[in-house]
């Protein structure tokens, strides 16, 4: 099956929002095998809707609608669609009715245009939107599909979970399960990963591996359809295997989880606590720690010392360290890790420290941080990464592998 999908907004043209519903969309039919052969923005232009639709039933045999479902004059999507496939517009009831309280309970008057929000094929699948006014809908023509989803992500995401994926499972050829296992990386980008994996990658389509960056993490997805979930995770079982004997070192966690949450998780099973040291990350690291709720059990307390007096003054770094290796060393490193451990009596202590650019400092090159950990009866351990991109970027990578590096 061939899917094409087709965001209507003038202000999407503009560039005045980003085409996340596409993504999501394509993300959502990859999981169940549907492959997405095109990505169409068209603005709130009926004609030039009209002339999308017919080059996409050309091509594709599902077709689906971002966007354009509202009550306003430019909310065309609906009209037009009905258009091309011979379809009447009738009010949906239970829409209607949702509409009605919606106003009443404001205690407003409902305009006339806010009836059009209840129009719906009269044939063919209505989807309720639990969390706004425009139903989705769809209806076949010709032997192509026709799927019809709000604009607002906050109405399709849910919409497109509770009824649009049993609708689209229920379309395919056999009755099939999907399923997956997400595996979580850290301190391997997205492209070196893929290389990586570039044989398994090209060469499956079942199970399918799927590698997707986000916050600066990189998440594989490897899902596999069968006929029973038995069958699927015997699918996926060799193929993780492989994944892991090539890059589990770079593996931290398994699912829907983050780095702070499997750390924190960790320290409280085992009854052990954190503390944080950090100049160039600013607070990022202990922030990202105390995001976790259930994290005052394992976090002490963190301190943020920029310059090198604070490094001095407040985690005992001694000036000769400062002068000699600089506060963006191996040694600076070590110490802050190890003083910050003790000062606030935890079992482990970390510490970063680096350059976040935009400028070099100490001589040193924008994106090289020293991270520490100290653990309670283990020697300390340093590493030393090198970061690329922003500012913004080598702050959250740097914290990152802070954590990262505290999982060890
Ligand atoms: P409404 O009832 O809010 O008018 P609608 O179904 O008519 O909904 P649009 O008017 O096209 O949808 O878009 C409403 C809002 O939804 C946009 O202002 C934008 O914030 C968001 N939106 C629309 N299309 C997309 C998209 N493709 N990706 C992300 N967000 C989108
Ligand atoms: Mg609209």
């Amino acid at each position: 099956m061939k899917a094409e999908i087709i965001a209507v907004g003038t202000e999407l043209l503009l560039g005045q929002i980003a085409n996340t519903n596409a993504q999501f969309l394509s993300q959502k039919l990859a999981e169940i095998g549907i492959g997405v052969y095109f990505h169409t923005v068209v603005g709130d232009n009926a004609e030039r809707l009209m002339r999308t639709i017919e080059l996409a039933a050309s091509r594709s045999d599902l077709i689906i609608f971002s966007g354009g479902l509202g009550p306003t004059q430019d909310d065309l999507t609906k009209e037009t669609v009905a258009s091309y496939i011979g379809a009447g517009l009738v009010t949906d009831r239970v829409a209607m009715d949702r509409i009605e309280a919606f106003f009443h309970q404001r205690g407003t008057v409902m305009t006339q245009n806010n009836r059009k929000q209840a129009l719906v094929f009269d044939r063919g699948d209505v989807f309720p939107n639990d969390t706004g006014m425009a139903p989705g809908m769809a209806a076949e023509h010709e032997g192509r599909t026709f799927v019809l989803l709000p604009g607002p992500p906050s109405e399709l995401y849910p919409m497109v979970e509770r009824y649009v994926m049993p609708y689209l499972i229920n379309l395919l050829p056999e009755r099939q399960v999907f399923h997956s296992h997400v595996l979580r990386f850290y301190g391997i980008g997205e492209s070196a990963l893929e290389e990586r994996l570039l044989d398994l990658i090209e060469g499956q389509d079942n199970p399918t591996i799927a590698p997707y960056a986000k916050e600066f993490e990189v998440t594989l997805r490897i899902t596999a359809r069968a006929k029973t979930m038995q069958e699927a995770e015997e699918l996926i079982a060799p193929v993780e295997s492989e994944i892991r004997n090539r890059l589990g070192a770079y593996i931290y966690a398994e699912g829907e989880t983050s780095l702070h949450e499997v750390l924190v998780d960790e320290l409280a099973q085992s009854g052990r606590t954190i503390a944080c040291a950090e100049s160039c990350t600013g607070g990022r690291t202990a922030s990202l720690i105390t995001s976790v709720p259930g994290s005052s059990a394992v976090m002490r307390g963190g301190i943020v010392c920029y310059t090198n007096e604070a490094k001095h003054d407040l985690v005992g770094i001694p000036q000769e360290v400062l002068d000699s290796a600089g506060a963006i060393s191996e040694e600076t490193a070590r110490l802050l890790a190890e003083n910050i451990r003790q000062k606030l009596g935890a079992s482990c202590g970390i510490s970063v420290t680096g350059v976040a650019g935009p400028d070099p400092s100490e001589g040193k090159p924008v994106g090289l941080v020293y991270i520490g950990v100290a653990v309670e009866g283990l020697p300390t351990v340093v590493k030393e990464v090198r970061l690329a991109g922003s500012r913004h970027a080598i702050v959250s990578r740097a914290a990152k592998f802070a954590l990262f590096y505290a999982l060890q």
